[in-house]
């Protein structure tokens, strides 16, 4: 199992006081954010000299990323001024990318505020901070990734110091150990932290601190780090860098690993000279292009039907969240997928200057009793923080939906203010402006490839784990609701019409015939919708689509490289008559990846799919904790073969 704890769901937010003159100060813990003799000089004295930042950045080469790891993002001040170091390098090579940790982090006003302050007493940051405040997520506990800009990326790893340090994978260059002073917060200095210090750390990482205690020198040193006191800031005389030495009892720190067959540890990682080459022009394979291109590298995507021509080709799309109750990897991902991709969508609308959302907010209904107490369960256990959803009881829906929908009396609904109706096409022409798309199929031979083919891949794992489903929406002549609904089916808003969906039906064997919509899968999707709307049956049909799914038979994603079948099934065989290993960790097909499987959440659930798959690549940090990749990993398959032995 995982040495990984799940993340835990309550994040407490920071507590401030403005009144510490030139600082902030937190009530909770009795220490400023940042000095009051000059923040932002503390900062480039300490953490970014403290790591010979400058010069380091200055001799970067082409492809190289820079991965900085902070204990404490706080205000955010120190990645504002890394930010602006790393714009002052001198040329334009490489990427930065920043992984930061914090437990209490300052409620959205009080960000807003800081950056404000910031903007106000450093002027020349005011850019950096205004981009910062606009990218500053909601909070929920787990990783965050936010493009900052084109070369710059950060992962705020929101929760408890511990078990965003074990979750994580990456290898930092430098460290900005910026907890408060051990003495007020022993929680951000223990001996642990220090241990997955090193343990994420790259040959020759460095890391600065501002405090000199004896317990944080002997963690440092204990884990592979020879330390140098130097002065200090303002009052105070010394401060601590580091470096951490490449001796082989150091080097090679294995990953938290949930288990052996899940291991990235043998992956062989491409050269940057070898060109990645993504079949499929979908939202799966549109979105890895443009992960990766933010990680520094270009693809070639191929497509011999052209650009969203499956699935991604509806007229419409949902973006709703799954929600789950329970402390699980599904909840984690589905709600960490969905903030994402919103979060995305808003930036692509910003940066291509293209309207994505047909139109904003969503309602989940609840038709029964169970429904309506699941719902209740969901709010209570603060899946989404306030103002990203709210239990409405019926009356309200109406209201929302600006719509005379037929409701239960007492039922309590989810309204989510930022879920949305896309328009799919948009979003993928978005993701791939300026990406090179041919119209044939992706070399046979290519030194990476990515199999993104949605439907085209249900071979891909042998018999009876990717199958494809028949999914149609039908467009309808009438007035809409003001945003989308769902209840099992949906309706939603496209202009003045009204879309209604979706059918599931499982394929015929053998080829997959080409997808036509109609006349009776219309009716049915008319049936489901007028269980919550009247006038569906006299409406004419304007238009209906359909398009083939790519589904798993455990409805999770397929995201990660693919296994060596041979090596498994030899490596593995145990498994089938329940030893329990010792097992060699994973093999993997050389460069080999796989995004497929997304069902009906694709536009959801490809971009954080596509960021895993760009760090499996490009090394950049994990956005997700090893038991989220283990349940989307392509190796489960054939594992669960192995357990039920079938192959
Ligand atoms: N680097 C920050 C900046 O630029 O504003 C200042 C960081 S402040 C000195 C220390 C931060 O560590 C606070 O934001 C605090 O909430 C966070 N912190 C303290 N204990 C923690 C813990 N156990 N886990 C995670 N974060 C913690």
């Amino acid at each position: 199992m995982s040495k990984a704890p799940p993340f835990n769901d309550t994040l407490p937010t920071a507590d401030l006081d403005w009144s510490a003159g030139d600082s902030v100060r937190s009530t909770a813990f009795g220490d400023v954010y940042f000095s009051d003799l000059g923040g932002l000089e503390e900062t480039q004295h300490v953490f970014l000299a403290g790591n010979d930042l400058p010069t380091r950045f200055a001799t970067l080469n082409e492809g190289n990323i820079f991965t900085i790891a902070e204990m404490g993002f706080g205000t955010g001040l120190n990645i504002l001024a890394a930010w602006q170091a790393w714009n002052e390098r001198g040329h334009d090579q490489g990427h930065l990318h920043i992984f930061s940790v914090e437990g209490f982090p300052l409620t959205p006003n009080d960000f807003h505020a800081a950056q404000d302050h910031v903007a106000k007493r450093w002027p020349d940051l005011a850019p950096y901070a205004e981009r910062l405040a606009a990218a500053y997520p909601a909070l929920t506990p787990g990783f965050h990734t936010l493009y900052l800009a084109p070369d710059v990326t950060l992962t705020l790893a929101l929760g408890e110091a511990g078990s965003m340090l074990t979750n994580a994978d990456f290898k930092a260059d430098a460290w900005f150990l910026d907890g408060f002073s051990p003495a007020l917060n022993e929680g951000m200095w223990r001996e642990e932290l220090f241990t997955e210090i090193g343990r994420l750390s790259a040959s020759g990482a460095t890391a600065a601190t501002f405090t000199v205690a004896g317990a944080v020198r002997r963690r440092l040193q204990a884990n592979g780090f020879e330390i140098e006191k130097t002065p200090g800031f303002g009052r105070k005389r010394e401060m601590l860098i580091a470096r951490r030495q490449v001796t082989d009892d150091f080097m090679d720190a294995p990953p938290n690993d949930p288990a052996p067959w899940f291991s990235l540890s043998n992956l062989h990682r491409p050269s940057r000279n070898e060109t990645i080459h993504i079949a499929g022009a979908g939202i799966a394979g549109a979105s890895i292009a443009w992960a990766l291109r933010r990680a520094g590298r270009e693809a070639i995507v191929h497509d011999p039907s052209g650009m969203a021509a499956g699935a991604s080709g509806n007229p419409a799309g949902l973006i709703m969240p799954r929600l789950d109750l329970g402390d699980t990897s599904a909840r984690q991902f589905y709600r960490q997928a969905w903030l994402h991709t919103v979060r995305l969508i808003e930036q692509l609308e910003k940066e291509t200057d293209t309207e994505i959302f047909a139109s904003r907010s969503g309602l989940i209904l609840a038709l029964t009793l169970e429904d309506t107490g699941r719902h209740r369960a969901l709010a209570e256990s603060g899946i989404l923080p306030p103002g990203w959803l709210e239990l409405v009881d019926s009356d309200r829906a109406r209201q929302i939906a600006a719509t005379d929908m037929i409701l239960p009396d007492d039922a309590l609904h989810l309204y989510l203010p930022q879920a949305g109706t896309i328009r799919p096409a948009r979003f993928v022409e978005a993701l791939l402006q300026g990406i090179i798309i041919r119209n044939e199929p992706a070399p046979e031979t290519a030194a990476v490839r990515i199999e993104a083919t949605g439907a085209n891949s249900i071979g891909l794992f042998g018999d009876g784990h990717l199958s494809a489903s028949l999914g149609q929406i039908d467009i309808l002549d009438m007035a809409p609701p003001a945003c989308a609904v769902t209840f099992g089916n949906y309706i939603a808003p496209l202009g003045d019409r009204l879309v209604t969906g979706a059918t599931y039906d499982k394929a015929p064997q053998g080829a997959l015939p080409t997808p036509a919509p109609d006349e009776v899968r219309s009716l049915r999707n008319v049936d489901a919708a007028s269980a919550v709307l009247p006038g569906l049956y006299t409406a004419q049909v304007n238009a209906s689509r359909a398009a083939w799914r790519c589904v798993t038979a455990d409805r999770h994603p397929v995201a990660g490289p693919m296994p060596d079948t041979g090596r498994f099934l030899s490596d593995y065989d145990g498994l089938r008559t329940g030893v329990k290993g010792p097992y060699p960790l994973a093999t993997w097909q050389e460069s080999t990846y796989a995004l497929t499987g997304l069902g009906s959440r694709g536009l959801v659930t490809a971009p954080l799919c596509a960021a895993i798959i760009t760090s499996m690549i490009t090394g950049i940090p994990m956005p997700v904790s090893p038991d989220v990749m283990a349940m989307l990993s392509p190796a489960r398959f054939i594992v669960r073969d192995l357990k039920r032995n079938v192959h």
